[in-house]
């Protein structure tokens, strides 16, 4: 029989090694903080690049954890995803962002709100219900929202897929391709499924005042999500040249740490208070 040993919240069974106890304590400990009010939204802004304003935000999660501190989401999104944990966050998530929402609209500020979706959750046949819920809870309208997907999430059951994100899509919410060139068959996508918006990747937006490849890439890019007829946002835009360099390509809109770095929801509305374009 197995001696047992409690370490907080997880039992100490022997016949389990030492990574799986491991990964039982921190599954306790997500779900622990999600009790316990320990994620906090943050959110990056998005700038429209013909006029300068800021017109959409992106949901970034956060972890505050009591002694580690702070947690950026790499950390223990993959995890979430694994373990299924993260259908609790993306319900989590969406529901902080719904509220950030009403809230900015109550006061005159009228952003679109993106949040990223994983693969767990294209598979999750509960998704649009529950989010539609929501948005009729907060009074917000689906056109607010824009749900971010990477290929690898679509890849994993394309069929399923294809069925989440065309019953989100009816509902009215936007949906975009994240990561957009890092997977192995992108332009698939375009074709098959009911896409309104294009990310690019930040490796190839990122040093692409440097690097010529880069550059063609991107407006390879550009040239290829307006000619599919959809709104083209580049990420990872750390420097002015940058900014310049896709203004003049004709890309849509631009969010990176030049414009600035992911921030407490909270704090957003007095962030665009001061934003010069
Ligand atoms: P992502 O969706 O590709 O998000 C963009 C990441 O790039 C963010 O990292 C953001 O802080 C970072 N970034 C933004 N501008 C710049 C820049 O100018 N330079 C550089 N070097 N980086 C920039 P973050 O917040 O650490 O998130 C990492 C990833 O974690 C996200 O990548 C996304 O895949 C995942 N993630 C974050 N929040 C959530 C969430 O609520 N749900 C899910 N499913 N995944 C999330
Ligand atoms: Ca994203
Ligand atoms: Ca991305
Ligand atoms: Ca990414």
């Amino acid at each position: 029989a197995a001696k047992q040993r409690n370490s907080g919240a997880v039992t100490y069974i022997p016949e389990i090694d030492k990574s799986s106890q491991q990964s039982l304590s921190l599954l306790s400990e997500l779900r622990a903080a999600l009790d316990h009010n320990a994620f906090r939204l943050y959110v990056q802004p998005k700038v429209e690049l013909g006029t300068g304003r800021v017109i959409a935000v992106e949901a970034l999660v956060r972890w505050i954890h009591p002694e580690r501190g702070f947690i950026f989401p790499d950390q223990f999104i993959p995890f979430a995803e694994q373990t299924g944990f993260i259908r609790l966050l993306t319900r989590w998530v969406l529901e902080q962002a719904a509220t950030m929402c009403s809230e900015w609209e109550a006061r005159g500020l009228h952003l679109k709100m993106s949040v990223n979706l994983s693969t767990r959750d294209l598979l999750d046949q509960d998704l649009p219900n529950k989010f539609a819920d929501i948005l009729a809870r907060h009074k917000i309208s689906p056109e607010s929202f824009c749900l971010e997907i990477t290929e690898s999430a679509i890849m994993d059951d394309p069929v399923r897929a294809q069925q989440t994100l065309e019953r989100l899509h009816v509902m009215g919410v936007d949906l975009s391709i994240d990561d957009f060139g890092t997977g192995y068959s992108s332009l698939a996508y375009l074709k098959s499924l009911p896409v309104d918006e294009l990310k690019i990747d930040k490796s190839f937006v990122l040093k692409m005042e440097q690097d010529l490849d880069d550059a063609k890439i991107v407006r390879s890019t550009i040239d290829l999500g307006h000619n599919m007829g959809l709104r083209v946002v580049a990420e990872g835009v750390e420097n002015k040249d940058v900014m310049q360099l896709l203004r003049e390509m004709g890309c849509d809109q631009a969010q990176g740490y030049y414009i600035s770095k992911p921030m407490p929801a909270e704090h957003l509305q007095e962030w665009v208070m001061k934003w010069v374009p």
